[in-house]
Parts: C-alpha cells; structure tokens; sequence
C-alpha cells in the first residue's frame, strides 16, 4: 500500500491546536483538516486555512515538515525571515 494524504476544509466542532503555528483553532472556525499515511505510520492534523496556504507554497517542504511551529500563514522561510528582522530591531539596527 501506498502513502496517501488527504485534505479536507472542515469547520471544527471543537477546538484544535493548528499543527503548522501551534496558535488554537477555535470551535466554528475553519480548517483544514489532512489524515494520511507515510512510510507505513499513520498521522492527522488540524491546521489553519492561511497556514496550509504557506505550506501550498512553500517549496522547502518535501515530505516532513520542520520540528517547530512556524508563524501563522508562513511559509519556513518567511518565518526565519520575519525573525531576523525582529532581531534586528531589538538590537536597535
Ligand atoms: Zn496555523
């Protein structure tokens, strides 16, 4: 058997902590909603719509995505981004 993944927009019944951001998706918010398998270990998550447009376009990703939560609606890249910029502004440059 192959891995698959599906993905689904839901609005969830109760909340959920997005997979992407780590940020809570309320109950009655939407989301999308993805269950598959890989490499024969079956996983599910909740993530928001914004997120799981950054993940769309963020072509780093291959087949896992990174340890830590990244920003909300960013991809990778955006995240480590938007931190060096905030780091510089605490260092005053
Ligand atoms: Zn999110």
């Amino acid at each position: 058997m192959g891995d698959f993944n599906r993905e689904q927009t839901v609005v969830c019944r109760k909340p959920h902590r997005c997979d992407w951001c780590g940020e809570g998706i309320e109950a009655g918010q939407q989301a999308v909603s993805g269950a598959g398998m890989f490499e024969g270990e079956f996983y599910s998550y909740h993530i928001h719509p914004e997120c799981a447009a950054a993940i769309a376009r963020d072509s780093d990703i291959d087949d896992m995505w990174p340890p830590e939560y990244q920003r909300r609606g960013m991809t990778q890249r955006e995240t480590d981004e938007a931190q060096v910029v905030e780091d510089q502004t605490q260092r005053g440059e």
